[in-house]
């Protein structure tokens, strides 16, 4: 396995964003899925953790499964809600028993049922990487919100806590957004604070229009009035994926154009969007040795 810090200073990184599957059925498609993709040789993935640890086992068992069954590089998502410090270091000592050498440390989000509400050591993001980082072991990474966390009061101080943490850790990876200039404005703004590790980009193709309004209300990205019309004139599910994989395209070919240093597409558990987004751009056949 390897660290993502070292993949990033090699060169471009092309990765895949995947959550726990529920049941059965949800873990089939998820097999599925990863076996499509792996073809296309990803940098690494990465697997999303539950509110307050609700999927602290289903996360485990995908990234462990990924690092002991795949060629491809895992990173196991990990939040600051609802865990104690003796809890992060099992889990800590867990992966890295299991081979697995990156984490993605975040502040996650309450869940949303006050029953599954527990205490927690840690508030910020920020406070999770200082214990991960104290391990020497793990190559750690933040999230980056582009157009401002909803909790910031302010863009200025957003960006000043971003760039606390993003100095602390390896690399950060954005919230979704649909315009280019999120992203440039996101990294000169860090620059002009000092911080120049490498800020990955999320792409979220649409696949659905009703899931990318929900998603969209959560994350604070603002959907653009030319988005909205784009998916509003058609009709057929067929053709809003095509419009949401014609837009995402773009996107990443204006990010890459830009010098980002990779892509980081959140798949929903599905492989189509990202393939075709990959073969649009030339990449499939790029990637092959
Ligand atoms: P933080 O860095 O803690 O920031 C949260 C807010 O606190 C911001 O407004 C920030 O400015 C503010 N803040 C930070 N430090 C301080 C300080 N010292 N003093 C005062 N204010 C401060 N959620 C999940 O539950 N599971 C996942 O797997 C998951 N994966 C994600 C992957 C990516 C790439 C991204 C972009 C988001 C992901 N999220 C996930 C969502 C994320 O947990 C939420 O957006 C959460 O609300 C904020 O997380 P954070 O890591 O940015 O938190």
């Amino acid at each position: 396995m390897a660290r993502i810090a070292e993949l990033l200073g090699a060169g471009r990184t092309y990765s895949f964003e995947f959550f726990p599957p529920r049941d059965d059925v949800t873990q089939l498609t998820l097999g599925h899925t990863i076996a499509e993709l792996e073809p296309l040789q990803p940098s690494f993935v990465s697997v999303t953790y539950g509110a307050g640890g609700t999927t602290r086992e289903r996360t485990r068992n995908v990234v462990t499964w990924v690092a002991q069954e795949t060629a491809i590089t895992p990173m196991a998502h990990l939040t600051c809600q609802g865990h104690v410090r003796s809890e992060i270091a099992a889990i800590l000592d867990d992966y890295r028993d299991a081979g697995v050498d990156n984490i993605m440390a975040l502040g996650g989000d309450p869940p949303a049922d006050a029953a599954d509400r527990r205490p927690s050591d840690y508030r910020y993001a920020a406070d999770l990487v200082a214990d991960v980082a104290a391990r020497g072991h793990f190559s750690i990474g933040v999230a980056a919100h582009p157009e401002v966390h909803p909790a910031s009061p302010d863009r200025a101080t957003d960006r000043r806590h971003l760039a606390a943490k993003l100095a602390a850790a390896d690399f950060a990876i954005t919230q979704f957004f649909f315009e280019v200039h999120h992203y440039v404005d996101l990294v000169e703004e860090l620059a002009d604070l000092g911080v120049d590790k490498p800020v990955i980009p999320g792409v979220m193709p649409i696949t659905n229009a009703g899931q990318i309004n929900r998603m969209a209300r959560l994350s604070g990205a603002a959907l653009p009035g030319w988005v909205v019309d784009a998916v509003g004139e058609v009709d057929d599910p067929a053709d809003v994926r095509r419009v949401g994989v014609d837009i995402a395209t773009e996107l990443c070919a204006e990010l890459l154009a830009c010098g980002a240093p990779g892509l980081h597409f959140y798949t929903m558990n599905r492989s189509t969007a990202t393939r075709e987004i990959y073969a649009n751009l030339g990449l499939a056949t790029a990637r092959v040795p």
